[in-house]
């Protein structure tokens, strides 16, 4: 069984924590969201009757969802609305697929990194107690960490395996992107994506 429909969870949350309008409270609500779910998600893949990890990812998904409520949320919900609206996939497994292609821009991680972005990444990573001594490290250590976690339940590893045409996914390429920069998610996202920026992270995802 493959929990796609859990994220969302982390989503919420990472999207919420490098908003724009974050606040103290809503980094509070994404960080223990977070932890809730790289501590449990996979436990819960592995026995979907255990109750204590059922109840501490439903908590996390409710935490993250005040987070985002609050602070908004970034370019994977734009690009994720017009993708999932274009192809009729769920949105928390479009969000899954988009997710590490999105941190790496936000990042800039091909780059100059971009410092104040990179920074939040390496916090979460710290709270993860994976390598951070530099922001760079830390953002490379929770995207690793992040693919790992999402080869242990069972997410896919790019569009393409959902059975999307290729002709078809580069035809609605540009409408999609058009419609992702005019999506209400946009603006409060780290870092201000051209379309052309959007129709190269839905290719890296593909
Ligand atoms: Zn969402």
């Amino acid at each position: 069984m493959c929990q796609t429909k859990w994220w969302w969870i982390p989503t919420h949350a990472l999207e919420a924590y490098v908003s724009t309008k974050a606040t103290d409270y809503t980094d509070a609500l994404a960080e223990k969201a977070v932890q809730l779910v790289f501590a449990n998600l996979e436990t819960l893949y592995l026995d979907p009757a255990d109750e204590e990890a059922r109840d501490r990812v439903q908590n996390a998904s409710c935490m993250a969802g005040m987070a985002f409520t609050n602070a908004g949320l970034g370019i994977i919900h734009s690009l994720s609305h017009a993708f999932g609206g274009t192809f009729h996939v769920p949105h928390g497994r479009v969000n899954s697929l988009l997710l590490t292609a999105v941190m790496e821009y936000n990042a800039n991680l091909g780059g100059k990194i971009i410092d104040r972005v990179c920074e939040r990444y390496a916090r979460l990573a710290s709270l993860l107690h994976l390598p951070a001594r530099t922001a760079r490290e830390g953002t490379l250590s929770l995207i690793q960490a992040i693919r790992k976690l999402k080869r242990s339940i069972g997410i896919e590893n790019g569009i393409h395996e959902l059975g999307v045409d290729r002709d078809a996914f580069d035809e609605a390429l540009s409408r999609m992107a058009r419609s992702a920069m005019a999506d209400r998610c946009t603006p409060t996202n780290p870092r201000q994506p051209t379309e052309t920026e959007l129709e190269c992270i839905y290719r890296k995802s593909f």
